[in-house]
């Protein structure tokens, strides 16, 4: 007898009720979603749910103390925060351009990079 497993899609402010229908680790049906990116999610979030996030780390050498950085994938979601303590470690030296990658396959996973999403020039000395 299957069971149901109800959780809400996070892909766009609607939050379709989706249920899960599955026999033990066996996922039978999605049903509930009003779009086929709400069926995708409820099956990654079945099999294998993944979170990503944005943060800000520490720049020397720039007009402001932190810039901004993002993860390019996202990490399993039981691995988030030895993720983000990993990313808070890094320090960068400006100038940094958007899209630099600072760190490739985050925490071993491949194709998880951290990469800047806003560049900051070098601050000049005073004359
Ligand atoms: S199923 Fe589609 S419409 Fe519903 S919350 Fe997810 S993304 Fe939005």
């Amino acid at each position: 007898m299957p069971e149901t497993t109800t959780i809400t899609c996070i892909n766009c402010p609607v939050g379709c009720p989706l249920q899960l229908l599955h026999e033990g680790d066996e996922l039978i049906e999605v049903e509930g979603f009003d779009c086929k990116r709400g069926k995708k999610y409820g099956r990654q979030e079945f099999v294998d749910p993944r979170r990503t996030f944005s943060t800000t780390i520490w720049i020397e050498g720039a007009r402001w103390a932190r810039v901004p950085v993002k993860l390019t994938a996202p990490v399993p979601k039981d691995r988030i925060m030895e993720a983000a303590r990993a990313v808070h470690t890094l320090r960068v030296r400006a100038p940094v351009q958007m899209g630099d990658v600072l760190l490739r396959d985050l925490i071993g996973e491949e194709g998880v990079d951290v990469v800047i999403t806003r560049s900051m020039d070098r601050l000049q000395a005073e004359p």
